[in-house]
């Protein structure tokens, strides 16, 4: 049995995500979406909406399940009993920060193997980043995000007010 991680921030959950993962899943036995939690990170949602985001998106999927996690990646995958480790490659400096991270994950743990997955077209420019920037200025994300996302997204800057502080720009690779 195949059993696979897709380790990210989802701060929030995109397109672009939903489609790396539902494509990794037709590889492989089990998929685990791995929701990062770093309470040093200053994320837009707490790690629990952000586990429940994408809950939603997967509910209906049999073999997508989705967990929250800190510290390694490896780690996580070793106590999972994972093989493989998937990501999605947008543009170059994806592809520099993948490679890297992957050298260096293959060292802690050469028996887990990374699955890097081209983004599809239409993705290539989306990011969490992105999306959050795009919502806190009352832009439409209706294309980029589901439905309830988008519902989340604009309660979370109502809640915040006008005022909102600077949205958080980083993502688990900053
Ligand atoms: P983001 O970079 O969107 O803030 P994460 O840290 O949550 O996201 O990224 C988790 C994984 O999803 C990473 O492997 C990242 O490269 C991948 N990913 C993010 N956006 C896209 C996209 N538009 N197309 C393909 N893969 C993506």
């Amino acid at each position: 049995m195949i059993r696979a991680v897709f380790p990210g921030s989802f701060d929030p959950i995109h397109n672009g995500h939903i489609d790396i993962a539902l494509r990794a899943s037709r590889l492989v036995d089990e998929l685990i979406v791995a929701v990062y939690d770093k309470p040093l990170k200053n994320f837009l949602f707490t790690p629990e909406e952000r586990i429940s985001l994408v809950e939603g998106v997967f509910r209906n999927v049999p073999k997508v399940k989705v967990m929250g996690y800190s510290g390694l990646t490896v780690k996580f995958c070793q106590k999972m009993q994972a093989q493989v480790i998937v990501r999605g490659l947008r543009v170059f400096s994806d592809f520099e920060y993948e490679f890297r991270m992957g050298l260096a994950n293959h060292r802690l743990a050469p028996d887990v193997e990374v699955l890097a997955l081209i983004t599809s077209e239409e993705h290539t420019f989306l990011s969490s980043t992105t999306v959050r920037e795009i919502a806190s200025l009352g832009g439409d994300v209706s294309s980029m995000v589901p439905k309830s996302v988008e519902i989340a997204l604009q309660q979370k800057f109502l809640e915040l007010g006008e005022d909102h502080p600077v949205i958080p720009t980083q993502t688990i690779r900053d």
